[in-house]
């Protein structure tokens, strides 16, 4: 086993690796040389093979039958996407992600990484947790934490090395996904006192906006515009590119594809004030989380002591200046808020494996996002009904914690018992969510009413641990939820690496190359006649570099067309 853990912050839209060396956070950069990796999967349909990051990105773009991108936002669900022929699971493509930065980090650190802290937003159920959890055993590494987003954020901000007792929100603006966190800290102990947000609320929304701004202005419909699946493509990328530019100026230029009419492609000059509208109503949805996570954790505004801002989206203006007046305060903004949450990760990885303790000697708690219970049955006007939730551990108990129930059997003779586990707030067990069973065998016969005495224990890794005992007898049952050997065994991780291997990208062909042609065709779609004459002229050439194999040139053609698919790109850089 290697001793680096990776710390990995697996987001919706970007994942970022890193180690903790020497008191710093070392960010693993891809074969691109960037330290966040897309977190998309796409298929070369001409190779069979999966590509991840910035060339399934631009697939996505061109043909999104064949890219999968959000399926953060599936994870724990059963859901499935179609690459091409081929039908991957949230988990699947997670574990494609997640492997991909596992070599990134291997190649830069020399070293073997079989041994990871992931990341996951507090939101996160059971169901979610365990499944990015499998994602990373099917990556070929063992679990040593599932860390909270917004706990890895306090981490990296050093917030628990404080004195005195104080109070912090963790704003978590990330690509597709919104979390709000107070946190507390006092006596040295980190806790997670409330959280609330939106598993479907993110940057992405905020591109989306753009958009429809863009449409209504143009006067296209929005139902007609999605039927163009390739101009509605070039047009949400467009989008994303003014949402950053008006991060820094005060306006910016969207063009809006034809959409099929006979109308030549409109190019509207849209400032920030008028985007700000247009996410007003995404404002107020946020206020709703904070004012949730606020009441939740019992904490006044006035009581808070920091504001942590992260997440690549909580850089829009509207956004920073929302928070200051509704908080009344500067936030944090420091760090920058793409790889604050992998810095936390990387310095909780270093806590796993003892190294560098002294100063970051830290006690972190966490809490339940859901509640976790049993299926119940109840009496009503006599008769039993089955279905009900009958919670062991509520939502928002601090974690780990030990907690013990009581339940009877309601029959005669009844010498078994079925104790279907389920997390979630709805009364009935069918409007909650099914995490795992464990089922008691050899209770002695005699009358309805017989005790079986049952434990949870939830720990920080957001393990499950279920006990049940027969009261009468004293024999146990317990079942381990989660990260059990049942969930993923060893076979399972074998039969998936052979695929993976298989399948994805021989790395021998040079991703950076091959993602350069993707993103110069990409490209090639969406400029002018004048401008693809000079593309064309740089990608053949960088083809013939490609096939004569003679570095120096090899290089250079590199050079110069990723220079130009800079500036075609409005400067984004590749
Ligand atoms: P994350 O999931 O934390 O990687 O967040 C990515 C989100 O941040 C995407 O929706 C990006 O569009 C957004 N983002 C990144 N940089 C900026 C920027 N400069 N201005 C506005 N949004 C940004």
């Amino acid at each position: 086993m290697s001793s680096e853990i990776l710390g990995i912050d697996l987001g919706t839209t970007n994942t970022v690796a890193a180690v903790f060396r020497e008191g710093e956070a070392v960010y693993i950069s891809n074969a691109l040389g960037h330290k966040l990796t897309p977190s998309v999967v796409a298929l070369d349909p001409e190779k069979k093979q999966l590509f991840v990051g910035r060339g399934a990105k631009e697939i996505l773009s061109m043909k999104p039958d064949n890219a999968a991108a959000a399926f953060k936002r599936d994870m724990g669900e059963d859901r499935s996407y179609k690459l091409g022929s081929r039908k991957l699971g949230p988990i699947e493509l997670s574990a494609h992600i997640l492997d991909s930065v596992r070599e990134d980090a291997e190649r830069e650190l020399g070293v073997t990484i079989d041994r990871c802290v992931v990341t996951v937003p507090a939101y996160f159920g059971e169901a979610q947790r365990q499944a990015t959890h499998k994602a990373a055993t099917l990556a070929g590494m063992t679990v040593e934490r599932i860390l909270n987003e917004p706990t890895a954020a306090a981490i990296a901000y050093g917030l628990q090395k404080r004195d005195e007792e104080s109070q912090f929100l963790i704003f978590d603006l990330g690509g597709g996904t919104f979390d709000v966190c107070v946190m507390e800290l006092f006596e040295g102990l980190l806790e997670v006192k409330g959280v609330a947000g939106e598993s479907r609320l993110g940057g992405e929304d905020f591109t989306q906006a753009l958009v429809e701004l863009g449409l209504r202005i143009a006067e296209i419909e929005v139902s007609t515009a999605r039927t163009f699946a390739s101009d509605y493509a070039i047009l949400s990328r467009r989008a994303e590119l003014l949402k950053r530019q008006l991060t820094s100026w005060k306006e910016g230029q969207l063009r809006v594809p034809a959409f099929g009419s006979d109308k030549r492609e409109q190019t509207l000059t849209i400032e920030r004030a008028q985007a700000d509208q247009a996410f007003a109503p995404l404002l107020d949805r946020m206020k709703q989380a904070c004012r949730v996570a606020l009441r939740g954790a019992g904490v006044k505004i006035d009581s808070l002591d920091e504001i942590v801002l992260v997440g690549g989206a909580s850089r829009m203006p509207c956004v920073r200046d929302f928070v200051q007046s509704y908080f009344g305060k500067p936030p944090m903004v420091e760090l920058d808020p793409d790889l604050i949450v992998a810095k936390g990760a990387a310095i909780q990885a270093a806590l796993c494996k003892d190294q560098g303790g002294g100063d970051l000697d830290i006690v972190v708690t966490d809490i339940i996002s859901h509640s976790l219970g049993l299926e119940a049955s109840k009496e009503i006007a006599g008769r039993h009904v089955n279905g009900f939730f009958s919670p062991v551990i509520h939502r928002n108990t601090t974690v780990p914690v030990t907690r013990t129930s009581t339940f009877s059997t309601i029959e005669r003779n009844q010498t078994e018992m079925n104790l279907n586990v389920y997390e979630g707030e709805h009364r009935r067990v069918s409007e909650n969510h099914l995490v795992g069973a464990l089922t008691v065998k050899g209770i002695p016969k005699g009358p309805a009413g017989q005790n079986i005495l049952v434990r949870f224990t939830f720990d920080l890794d957001g393990l499950l641990e279920v006990e049940a005992t027969i009261a009468e007898t004293g024999k146990t049952f317990a079942t381990v939820l989660h990260r059990s050997g049942k969930s993923v065994d060893n076979k399972a991780v074998a039969t998936f690496q052979k695929r993976l291997a298989k399948l994805k990208q021989d790395r021998a062909e040079e991703p950076r190359n091959k993602d350069l042609l993707f993103r110069a065709q990409a490209l090639w779609s969406e400029v002018d006649e004048g401008e693809r004459s000079y593309l064309d002229e740089c990608i053949e050439a960088f083809e013939i570099a490609l096939a004569q194999g003679e570095s120096a040139t090899i290089t250079s053609r590199f050079e110069e067309l990723a220079r130009l698919c800079e500036s075609l790109d409005g400067g984004e850089r590749w």
